[in-house]
Protein backbone atom coordinates (compact mmCIF):
# COMPACT_ATOMS: atom_id res chain seq x y z
CA UNK A 1 0.00 0.00 0.00
CA UNK A 2 1.08 3.41 -0.58
CA UNK A 3 0.43 6.35 -3.44
CA UNK A 4 0.83 5.84 -7.03
CA UNK A 5 0.55 7.49 -9.97
CA UNK A 6 -1.21 6.92 -12.98
CA UNK A 7 -3.69 8.32 -15.75
CA UNK A 8 -7.40 7.65 -16.10
CA UNK A 9 -10.65 8.22 -17.99
CA UNK A 10 -13.31 9.37 -15.29
CA UNK A 11 -16.13 6.49 -16.01
CA UNK A 12 -18.86 7.46 -13.70
CA UNK A 13 -19.31 9.58 -10.27
CA UNK A 14 -21.36 9.03 -7.27
CA UNK A 15 -22.20 10.75 -4.05
CA UNK A 16 -20.82 10.02 -0.44
CA UNK A 17 -22.12 11.96 2.19
CA UNK A 18 -22.29 15.92 2.55
CA UNK A 19 -18.93 16.56 0.22
CA UNK A 20 -17.44 13.85 -1.14
CA UNK A 21 -17.69 11.36 -4.02
CA UNK A 22 -16.10 8.26 -5.04
CA UNK A 23 -14.99 8.42 -8.43
CA UNK A 24 -14.98 5.33 -10.59
CA UNK A 25 -11.71 5.42 -13.01
CA UNK A 26 -10.19 3.49 -16.12
CA UNK A 27 -6.47 3.64 -15.52
CA UNK A 28 -3.87 3.06 -17.86
CA UNK A 29 -1.75 0.93 -15.03
CA UNK A 30 -4.23 -0.27 -13.03
CA UNK A 31 -7.80 -0.94 -14.83
CA UNK A 32 -10.91 0.04 -13.29
CA UNK A 33 -9.97 1.45 -9.74
CA UNK A 34 -12.59 2.93 -7.19
CA UNK A 35 -11.26 5.87 -5.10
CA UNK A 36 -12.69 8.40 -2.28
CA UNK A 37 -12.47 12.20 -3.65
CA UNK A 38 -12.72 14.19 -0.22
CA UNK A 39 -14.35 17.35 -0.57
CA UNK A 40 -14.80 17.38 -4.46
CA UNK A 41 -18.21 18.97 -3.76
CA UNK A 42 -17.39 21.73 -2.08
CA UNK A 43 -17.01 24.99 -4.13
CA UNK A 44 -13.48 25.96 -3.32
CA UNK A 45 -12.61 22.40 -4.04
CA UNK A 46 -8.74 21.57 -4.56
CA UNK A 47 -10.19 19.24 -7.48
CA UNK A 48 -12.45 21.45 -9.32
CA UNK A 49 -14.26 19.92 -12.02
CA UNK A 50 -11.65 17.91 -13.20
CA UNK A 51 -13.49 14.69 -11.50
CA UNK A 52 -16.09 14.75 -13.69
CA UNK A 53 -17.51 11.96 -15.82
CA UNK A 54 -15.34 12.30 -19.37
CA UNK A 55 -12.27 13.75 -17.83
CA UNK A 56 -9.16 12.60 -18.66
CA UNK A 57 -7.20 12.84 -15.38
CA UNK A 58 -3.35 12.66 -14.41
CA UNK A 59 -3.53 11.29 -10.57
CA UNK A 60 -1.74 10.51 -7.52
CA UNK A 61 -3.83 8.30 -5.46
CA UNK A 62 -3.87 6.70 -2.13
CA UNK A 63 -3.75 3.05 -2.40
CA UNK A 64 -6.91 1.82 0.10
CA UNK A 65 -8.12 -1.58 1.17
CA UNK A 66 -11.51 -1.27 -0.86
CA UNK A 67 -11.15 2.50 -2.28
CA UNK A 68 -8.03 4.60 -2.98
CA UNK A 69 -8.19 8.28 -2.45
CA UNK A 70 -7.25 10.66 -4.88
CA UNK A 71 -4.78 13.04 -3.29
CA UNK A 72 -3.99 15.26 -6.35
CA UNK A 73 -5.53 15.31 -9.95
CA UNK A 74 -4.21 17.39 -13.47
CA UNK A 75 -6.55 17.78 -16.16
CA UNK A 76 -5.12 15.93 -18.90
CA UNK A 77 -8.20 16.74 -21.50
CA UNK A 78 -11.38 17.97 -21.19
CA UNK A 79 -12.66 16.93 -24.46
CA UNK A 80 -14.82 20.36 -24.32
CA UNK A 81 -16.37 19.96 -27.58
CA UNK A 82 -18.08 16.62 -26.50
CA UNK A 83 -19.49 18.33 -23.08
CA UNK A 84 -20.91 20.81 -25.39
CA UNK A 85 -23.06 19.05 -27.46
CA UNK A 86 -25.65 16.67 -26.35
CA UNK A 87 -25.18 14.28 -29.35
CA UNK A 88 -21.97 13.71 -28.73
CA UNK A 89 -22.11 13.70 -24.95
CA UNK A 90 -24.49 11.08 -25.19
CA UNK A 91 -22.20 9.59 -27.67
CA UNK A 92 -19.14 9.58 -24.98
CA UNK A 93 -21.92 8.31 -22.25
CA UNK A 94 -22.33 4.92 -24.32
CA UNK A 95 -18.56 4.51 -24.43
CA UNK A 96 -17.97 5.46 -21.05
CA UNK A 97 -20.60 2.62 -20.01
CA UNK A 98 -19.27 0.27 -22.46
CA UNK A 99 -15.54 0.65 -21.16
CA UNK A 100 -16.94 0.31 -17.23
CA UNK A 101 -18.83 -2.92 -17.92
CA UNK A 102 -16.13 -4.94 -19.49
CA UNK A 103 -13.14 -3.23 -17.51
CA UNK A 104 -11.90 -5.15 -14.10
CA UNK A 105 -11.11 -3.78 -11.09
CA UNK A 106 -7.63 -3.52 -10.80
CA UNK A 107 -6.18 -5.47 -13.51
CA UNK A 108 -4.70 -3.56 -16.10
CA UNK A 109 -6.23 -3.34 -19.78
CA UNK A 110 -4.18 -1.02 -21.50
CA UNK A 111 -5.82 -2.12 -24.87
CA UNK A 112 -8.96 -0.91 -23.65
CA UNK A 113 -8.09 2.60 -22.16
CA UNK A 114 -6.18 3.53 -25.17
CA UNK A 115 -8.93 3.09 -27.42
CA UNK A 116 -11.46 4.93 -25.16
CA UNK A 117 -9.03 7.39 -24.71
CA UNK A 118 -8.62 7.72 -28.91
CA UNK A 119 -12.18 7.39 -29.52
CA UNK A 120 -13.05 9.97 -27.13
CA UNK A 121 -10.50 12.35 -29.07
CA UNK A 122 -11.87 10.83 -32.52
CA UNK A 123 -15.52 12.38 -31.27
CA UNK A 124 -14.04 15.48 -29.93
CA UNK A 125 -12.45 16.07 -33.20
CA UNK A 126 -15.74 14.91 -35.94
CA UNK A 127 -19.21 13.74 -35.02
CA UNK A 128 -19.01 10.40 -37.27
CA UNK A 129 -22.05 8.05 -36.96
CA UNK A 130 -19.77 5.58 -36.94
CA UNK A 131 -18.05 6.24 -33.94
CA UNK A 132 -19.61 4.30 -31.42
CA UNK A 133 -20.05 1.05 -33.17
CA UNK A 134 -16.38 1.02 -34.04
CA UNK A 135 -15.71 1.49 -30.15
CA UNK A 136 -17.94 -1.11 -29.75
CA UNK A 137 -16.52 -3.82 -32.58
CA UNK A 138 -13.18 -3.25 -31.29
CA UNK A 139 -14.21 -3.52 -27.87
CA UNK A 140 -15.49 -7.00 -28.92
CA UNK A 141 -12.37 -7.91 -30.87
CA UNK A 142 -10.20 -7.38 -27.38
CA UNK A 143 -12.53 -9.49 -25.49
CA UNK A 144 -12.07 -12.47 -28.35
CA UNK A 145 -15.92 -11.93 -29.42
CA UNK A 146 -14.68 -10.61 -32.92
CA UNK A 147 -17.49 -11.64 -35.69
CA UNK A 148 -16.74 -14.05 -38.02
CA UNK A 149 -16.35 -12.02 -41.33
CA UNK A 150 -14.96 -13.91 -43.91
CA UNK A 151 -17.54 -16.84 -44.68
CA UNK A 152 -20.64 -18.27 -42.67
CA UNK A 153 -20.19 -18.25 -39.32
CA UNK A 154 -23.08 -21.51 -39.52
CA UNK A 155 -21.51 -23.57 -42.07
CA UNK A 156 -18.04 -22.01 -43.34
CA UNK A 157 -19.25 -21.52 -46.64
CA UNK A 158 -16.99 -18.87 -48.78
CA UNK A 159 -14.35 -19.31 -45.94
CA UNK A 160 -11.21 -18.75 -48.04
CA UNK A 161 -10.09 -22.10 -46.82
CA UNK A 162 -13.27 -24.29 -47.53
CA UNK A 163 -14.45 -22.13 -50.58
CA UNK A 164 -15.75 -24.81 -52.74
CA UNK A 165 -17.35 -24.54 -56.23
CA UNK A 166 -19.88 -21.77 -54.82
CA UNK A 167 -17.07 -18.91 -54.50
CA UNK A 168 -17.88 -16.30 -51.96
CA UNK A 169 -20.48 -15.64 -50.06
CA UNK A 170 -23.56 -14.38 -52.04
CA UNK A 171 -27.52 -13.96 -51.54
CA UNK A 172 -29.06 -12.47 -48.63
CA UNK A 173 -26.79 -12.51 -45.82
CA UNK A 174 -27.49 -12.27 -42.38
CA UNK A 175 -25.27 -10.61 -39.23
CA UNK A 176 -25.93 -12.32 -35.71
CA UNK A 177 -23.04 -12.52 -33.58
CA UNK A 178 -25.23 -15.15 -30.84
CA UNK A 179 -24.19 -17.19 -33.73
CA UNK A 180 -20.55 -15.89 -34.66
CA UNK A 181 -21.01 -13.33 -37.23
CA UNK A 182 -22.24 -13.19 -40.76
CA UNK A 183 -24.66 -15.88 -42.02
CA UNK A 184 -25.41 -17.04 -45.35
CA UNK A 185 -28.70 -17.19 -46.56
CA UNK A 186 -29.24 -21.09 -45.84
CA UNK A 187 -28.27 -20.56 -42.37
CA UNK A 188 -29.98 -17.27 -41.66
CA UNK A 189 -33.36 -18.77 -42.62
CA UNK A 190 -33.10 -21.48 -39.46
CA UNK A 191 -32.52 -18.40 -37.34
CA UNK A 192 -33.91 -15.18 -36.65
CA UNK A 193 -30.52 -12.90 -37.21
CA UNK A 194 -31.30 -9.45 -39.18
CA UNK A 195 -29.91 -9.00 -42.95
CA UNK A 196 -27.29 -7.49 -43.69
CA UNK A 197 -26.29 -5.24 -46.67
CA UNK A 198 -22.95 -5.46 -48.40
CA UNK A 199 -21.76 -1.71 -47.94
CA UNK A 200 -22.92 -2.34 -43.93
CA UNK A 201 -20.36 -5.67 -43.66
CA UNK A 202 -17.99 -3.55 -45.67
CA UNK A 203 -18.00 -1.04 -43.10
CA UNK A 204 -17.37 -3.63 -40.32
CA UNK A 205 -15.06 -5.24 -42.45
CA UNK A 206 -13.21 -1.86 -42.47
CA UNK A 207 -12.89 -1.17 -39.13
CA UNK A 208 -11.61 -4.48 -37.70
CA UNK A 209 -9.25 -4.68 -40.51
CA UNK A 210 -6.91 -1.97 -39.94
CA UNK A 211 -9.45 0.70 -41.92
CA UNK A 212 -10.76 2.34 -39.06
CA UNK A 213 -10.31 6.22 -40.29
CA UNK A 214 -11.56 5.21 -43.71
CA UNK A 215 -14.54 3.65 -42.22
CA UNK A 216 -15.18 6.73 -40.04
CA UNK A 217 -15.09 9.17 -42.79
CA UNK A 218 -16.95 7.33 -44.86
CA UNK A 219 -20.33 9.17 -45.56
CA UNK A 220 -22.69 6.07 -45.94
CA UNK A 221 -25.16 7.13 -43.62
CA UNK A 222 -27.70 4.55 -44.23
CA UNK A 223 -24.97 2.06 -43.95
CA UNK A 224 -23.43 3.77 -41.00
CA UNK A 225 -26.95 3.44 -39.08
CA UNK A 226 -27.45 -0.15 -40.26
CA UNK A 227 -23.98 -1.02 -38.44
CA UNK A 228 -25.03 0.87 -35.69
CA UNK A 229 -28.39 -1.25 -35.27
CA UNK A 230 -26.50 -5.07 -35.73
CA UNK A 231 -23.40 -3.61 -33.37
CA UNK A 232 -25.55 -2.46 -30.60
CA UNK A 233 -27.29 -5.80 -30.81
CA UNK A 234 -24.40 -7.49 -30.46
CA UNK A 235 -22.76 -5.92 -27.80
CA UNK A 236 -26.01 -6.19 -25.73
CA UNK A 237 -25.77 -9.99 -26.01
CA UNK A 238 -22.32 -9.76 -24.98
CA UNK A 239 -22.97 -7.93 -21.99
CA UNK A 240 -26.12 -9.35 -21.39
CA UNK A 241 -27.90 -6.87 -20.29
CA UNK A 242 -29.57 -3.66 -22.72
CA UNK A 243 -26.88 -0.85 -22.56
CA UNK A 244 -29.01 2.10 -20.52
CA UNK A 245 -27.29 5.07 -22.26
CA UNK A 246 -27.83 3.62 -25.90
CA UNK A 247 -31.52 3.19 -24.95
CA UNK A 248 -31.38 7.03 -24.43
CA UNK A 249 -29.76 7.92 -27.45
CA UNK A 250 -32.35 5.65 -29.75
CA UNK A 251 -34.79 8.29 -27.73
CA UNK A 252 -33.71 11.13 -28.94
ZN1 LIG B 1 -24.07 -21.09 -43.73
Amino acid sequence: MGLYRDEAVVLRTMRLGEADRIVTLLTRGRGKVRAVAKGVRKTKSRFGGRLEPLGHVALLLYEGRELDVVTQVESIEHFRAVREDLDRLAKAQALLEVADQVSQERHANVGLYRMLVGALRALSAHDSPLLVPAFFLKVLAGEGASPVLDGCAGCGAGRPALQGPSGPLSGKLAFDLVEGGVLCPNCARRTSAPAISAPALDLIRRVLTGDLAGALNSDDSAAAAEVDRLVTRSVEHHLERRLRSVTVLNRW
